[in-house]
């Protein structure tokens, strides 16, 4: 009997729940292309090449900021995708929320006016927001017409959220906040930041004393301060003196922020989707470029270490892409990946790096071209510039090791 004979008698190996369960989701696969080719018609539409070229030559600073586009996705209804219908959502499936995210950010469709509004903010409120709120802010959400920048981070409290300072305090019926935060994105573009403020300052262990605010960036006492990122985007520190905000703007319970922040993480672990048709993308465009050059002997000299780039980088996007698509389908089959979510945001985030890095390699110096007339892959250079996104923002890929050492393989801290 051959090996091969041999093998065919086996049998299967055992399926444990999950994969039972993941299998019947698979077969729903075909809806899931049918919605693909939905959204793919619908951008041509709505976002075809004329207004994308003229969307790209705006300053790198103001790129994927459109109110405009953010509101004709709300007019379809395509914001809060896989919000709740009671809310004004659609329900639908992660795979479906997967796919949608991925299409748009290949189309490289400006999304940040609503996408914190959408992914974090949204699902939070219905979580733990009070009827007024979500009365209050569900709505403009869903109609693209909320913006919001994410107040977590501050100068020494970053991958240690739990150990923030900024401090929030009872006065009569107002809280009043005092501090200072740090790389809040698009806090100076945006309406409102969701911000993270310590209103138990003896709280024992410390993320037990932290609470969770929705306010107006024009707030008495608020300062805005942007910075130049090196990849071309502002990020702005945000400072709080006698900041007075109103009861009403704490969302969850006093000194139970820290359950109002993590229940958001599942619903902002579809951007990691986002990040892999950015990727496709660039990556695509390498492609166009060896393919055109083929007649050319310019690129043939190396031809055989060319080739094995470009297929290990694109065995790479593929990992990636089946990465973000088990954490949809285990979403969707009702568990919360962690260990799963962390190893896909390590590795599309280092991807990106090495993506970056390998086109350089691939293209030489004239990789480094963006804007000018004849770069063969404009976005390469902004990609790698953007990289330090994919490997510390949303928690550096240190810490999404140790999530997976612990967390995923119970190894003690
Ligand atoms: C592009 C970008 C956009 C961002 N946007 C926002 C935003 O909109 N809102 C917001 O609130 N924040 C934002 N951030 C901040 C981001 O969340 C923090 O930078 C991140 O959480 C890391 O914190 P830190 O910079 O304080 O580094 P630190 O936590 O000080 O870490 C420094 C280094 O030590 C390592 N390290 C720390 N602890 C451990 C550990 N336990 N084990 C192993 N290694 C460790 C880290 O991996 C890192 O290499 C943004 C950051 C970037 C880069």
């Amino acid at each position: 009997m051959t090996l091969l004979e041999t093998a065919s008698r086996l049998r299967p190996p055992e399926l444990g729940p999950d994969e039972v369960r993941l299998r019947a989701i698979r077969q729903g696969g075909n809806s899931v292309e049918a919605f693909r080719a939905e959204i793919r018609e619908w951008l041509a539409d709505h976002w075809g090449e004329e207004r994308a070229i003229r969307h790209r030559r705006l300053a790198e600073r103001d790129r994927g900021w459109d109110p405009e586009f953010s509101r004709e996705l709300g007019a379809k209804g395509w914001i809060g995708l896989g919000w709740p219908k009671a809310y004004g959502g659609q329900e639908r499936s992660p795979a479906d929320q997967m796919v949608f995210v991925e299409e748009l950010a290949y189309a490289e469709a400006p999304l940040q006016v609503h996408q914190m509004a959408e992914m974090v903010v949204g699902p939070a409120l219905i979580a733990h927001g009070t009827p007024e709120q979500r009365a209050e802010y569900l709505p403009c959400i869903l109609r693209g017409e909320f913006s919001c920048a994410l107040g977590y981070s501050e100068s020494e409290a970053g991958s240690d959220l739990a150990s923030l300072r900024t401090r929030a305090e009872r006065v009569g019926e107002k809280w009043i906040i005092e501090g200072e935060k740090m790389w809040a994105t698009n806090a100076d573009k945006a309406s409102h930041i969701w911000l993270a403020a310590r209103t138990d300052r003896s709280a024992e262990p410390p993320h037990a004393g932290i609470s969770v605010f929705l306010l107006p960036l024009d707030t008495p006492g608020i300062q805005i301060r942007p910075s130049m990122s090196m990849y071309g985007k502002t990020f702005s520190t945000t400072t709080y003196q006698d900041v007075a905000v109103p009861e009403t703007a704490m969302v969850g319970p006093v000194n139970g922020g820290w359950r109002v922040i993590t229940s958001a993480l599942a619903a902002e672990r579809m951007l990691i989707g986002r990040l892999v048709g950015v990727l496709q993308r660039v990556f695509d465009k390498i492609l166009d470029h060896f393919r055109a050059a083929e007649s050319g002997p310019q690129h043939l000299g190396h031809q055989a270490d060319t080739l094995a780039k470009i297929g290990g980088l694109a065995a790479d996007i593929e990992a990636a892409r089946q990465f973000v698509f088990r954490n949809a389908l285990l979403l969707q089959s009702g568990r919360i990946p962690v260990h799963e979510a962390a190893m896909t945001k390590m590795f599309a985030g280092e991807l990106q790096e090495r993506l970056g890095e390998g086109g350089l390699d691939l293209l030489g110096s004239a990789g480094l071209l963006s804007e000018e007339p004849g770069a063969p892959v404009a976005e390469l250079e902004h990609l790698l510039r953007h990289s330090i996104m994919g490997v510390i923002g949303g928690g550096t890929s240190e810490i999404q090791r140790n999530i997976i050492a612990t967390r995923g393989l119970g190894l003690p801290r």
